[in-house]
Order: structure tokens, then C-alpha cells, then sequence
């Protein structure tokens, strides 16, 4: 029997996503700026984080609450958590979930790609922002290579592993690199998906003359590259899809900003801390982790998820379009929910 909850705006419960850590190798300036999390920065202390065990138990909570299918695996980055490979088998024993994701910016996938995928995972959606070795080395703030990516996204194909590669596009950041990324992977028959730049957390700068629209984008790559668009594959798939008229390979592009999808958001995010946050700009989560700490039971965990759910009204990427303000609340960082 399939479980199907609504929200205030009926939208369905679909997908799980869950941050693992709030930690990570890279500080890519639009996420993680290194000024500001330096190394006086405060994260997440361990026993504040869900072990993976508990991670899992959830995610059987959800299948129960509301038959979701779908979990995807982030962060921060996922593969600095110690065994997130187990964390994989764990979810992969339960039945009901069909596809099993994870987003990662690939510096570890050589090391940790083939136990991912013997573990159990589906996919990987690996995030480059250019193939430009000297620009890449300042955005991910790390100095790391665009080679040690690469390396990343082959070690994946050869594990098995369906692989998808999303660009973040900032203005004055990577927009010139719009035509290399896309003359590149059409030719890899991997999928890339061009993210129109967000307001997420506080930390970032953010200004609306930073975002390059979905429409500047597809023409950006239209005029050398001719393309079609094609049917989405889902109802609430958040990428438009185009196909290459003289190629099978596709491009995606996601436009938060300028073109919204709230109608359709069926996600909800678990964070590090076990907080259920129901909006990528939520300002605050719902705690469910001290709640299953202090013996609650499952009918108990599952009525709070439904009524979580059920008493949501998030349309934030919808309201900016009208009122650019909304942007200055406080909200939680991209890096503690994985986007
Ligand atoms: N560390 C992993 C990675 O980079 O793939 C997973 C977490 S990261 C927060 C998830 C995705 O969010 C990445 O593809 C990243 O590029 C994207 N992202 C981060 N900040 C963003 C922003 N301000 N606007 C749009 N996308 C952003
Ligand atoms: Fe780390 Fe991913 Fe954020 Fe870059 S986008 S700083 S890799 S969490
Ligand atoms: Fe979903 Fe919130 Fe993004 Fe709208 S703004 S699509 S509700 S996450």
C-alpha cells in the first residue's frame, strides 16, 4: 500500500535527502566562503550529529510515514563521513526504496567509488563548476585540481555508477566557462546540469546581478550548440532537459531564481543534526533526533513527520521573484543541508 501525504499547498512527500555532515574538504566561495569558515569555524560536535544508524532508522520512518522511493545522500561533503558506504547498505536493505543517490564534489570517488556502489548506491551527481585548472583551484578555495574531479567522475563510470555533473553558474565567477563545460561533457555522454546561482544561507554574498538566468544560459549554448528541449521524465523533475539536435546527450538547467518550481518541491532534508528542514531556506529545522534518543515510538516519530509535512507552506523561491527582501532573513547554510 503507497502512503500519500500532502502538504498545505497539496504537494506530496517524495524525497529524502540527508546531510551527513556538515563538514567538508573543499570551500567553494559560494558555499562555504573560507574567510568565514576558517579554522575557528564551529562544527557540528560528534555526538550532536545522527549516528548512520539512526540515519537509516529514519529513512524507514519515511517509508512508513509516507511511502518515499527516493533518498539522496549529501552534505556538507558525504564521503568525509567515516563509512558512509555503510550508511548505503543500511538504506539499500530497505525494500521499498528504489533509487539511492548522492551529490559529491568527486575529489574522494577514486578511493571510495567501488564500495559505493558494491554497498549499493545508483548514482552520483558530482559538482564542477569549470574545467579551467587555475580558476577551479581559487573557487573550491582548497587549491584542488580540476584533474583530481576528473579522475573522480571516471573512477565512478568505471564502479558502475550513473553519473550527472552540476555546474553552479555565477556571474564574473564561471560564466565564461559555460561553452567548455557543455562542448566537453556532450561529448562524454554525461549529463551536465547548469544550477542557476542561490541565495542559500547568509554567507555568500548573494546578489541577484550574480544569478545567470536559465534563458541566458540556454542561449549562451543554443547559438553554438544547437538544442531541443525535451519532456521532463517526472512530474516535479526541477531540470529542464535539452537535447543536443546533432548528439543523444542531454543538458539540464536548473533555474531556482528565475524560473520557479515550488509547485512541484516534493523534498524534504534531514540534517547532520537531525533536524527535518522542509525548504532549502528554511530559517530553522524541526527536531526529530531528540525525540528518537528519548525512546519515542515509531508512531509516535512517524505522526510528528506527518504532521511536519502536512503543516508545511514553503514557496520561498516563489516569493523572491516578487519581493527581492526576503533574501536578507536568516537562513540555514547550504552546507548543512546539501542542497
Ligand atoms: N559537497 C557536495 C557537492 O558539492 O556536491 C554536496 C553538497 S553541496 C552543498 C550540493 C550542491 O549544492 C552542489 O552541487 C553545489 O554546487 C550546490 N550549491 C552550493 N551552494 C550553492 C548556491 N549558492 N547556489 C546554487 N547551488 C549551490
Ligand atoms: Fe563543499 Fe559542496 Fe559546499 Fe563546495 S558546494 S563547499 S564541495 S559542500
Ligand atoms: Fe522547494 Fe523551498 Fe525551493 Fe520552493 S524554495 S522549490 S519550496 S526548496
Amino acid at each position: 500500500m503507497s502512503i500519500k501525504i500532502t502538504d498545505k499547498l497539496g504537494r506530496p512527500l517524495r524525497d529524502l535527502r540527508l546531510s551527513v555532515t556538515d563538514r567538508c574538504n573543499f570551500r567553494c566561495r559560494y558555499c562555504m566562503p573560507p574567510e568565514i569558515f576558517d579554522k575557528n569555524f564551529q562544527f557540528l560536535p560528534k555526538n550532536e550529529v545522527l549516528t548512520l544508524e539512526e540515519m537509516a532508522y529514519i529513512t524507514k520512518l519515511f517509508v512508513k510515514a509516507a511511502s518515499i522511493k527516493k533518498v539522496r545522500i549529501t552534505g556538507g561533503e558525504p564521503l568525509m563521513r567515516q563509512n558512509v558506504s555503510h550508511l548505503i547498505a543500511l538504506i539499500r536493505e530497505i525494500e521499498a526504496i528504489e533509487d539511492i543517490a548522492m551529490t559529491t564534489n568527486g575529489s574522494l570517488l577514486p578511493k571510495y567509488a567501488k564500495e559505493l556502489k558494491e554497498n549499493g548506491l545508483d548514482r552520483v551527481t558530482i559538482s564542477l563548476d569549470c574545467l579551467d585548472d587555475e580558476k577551479f583551484r581559487y573557487i573550491n578555495g582548497r587549491d584542488i585540481s580540476v584533474n583530481t574531479v576528473l579522475e573522480g567522475i571516471k573512477a565512478a563510470k568505471k564502479a558502475g555508477l550513473h553519473v550527472k555533473i552540476n555546474m553552479v553558474v555565477k556571474r564574473g565567477m564561471n560564466d565564461k566557462d559555460i561553452l567548455p563545460m557543455a562542448h566537453y561533457f556532450k561529448e562524454t555522454g554525461i549529463v551536465l546540469r547548469f544550477i542557476e546561482y542561490m541565495d542559500v544561507g547568509n554567507s555568500n554574498g548573494w546578489k541577484l546581478d550574480h544569478v545567470v538566468s536559465k534563458k541566458e544560459i540556454l542561449s549562451i549554448i543554443n547559438e553554438e550548440l544547437p538544442l531541443e528541449e525535451v519532456e521532463p521524465h517526472y512530474d516535479g523533475e526541477v531540470a529542464t532537459r535539452y537535447k543536443y539536435k546533432d548528439n543523444e546527450n542531454e543538458i539540464g538547467i536548473i533555474s531556482s531564481v528565475t524560473d520557479t518550481f515550488c509547485s512541484t518541491c516534493s523534498r524534504i532534508r534531514l540534517s547532520a543534526e537531525g533536524k527535518l528542514v522542509t525548504c532549502l531556506f528554511s530559517n530553522s529545522g524541526h527536531d526529530i533526533r531528540d525525540m528518537l534518543r528519548s525512546g519515542a515510538s515509531d508512531n509516535d516519530l512517524i505522526n510528528r513527520i506527518v504532521n511536519i509535512w502536512n503543516a508545511r507552506d514553503d514557496k520561498y523561491s516563489e516569493e523572491r521573484l516578487y519581493n527581492t527582501d526576503k533574501q536578507k532573513i536568516k537562513k540555514i547554510e547550504m552546507s548543512h543541508i546539501g542542497g
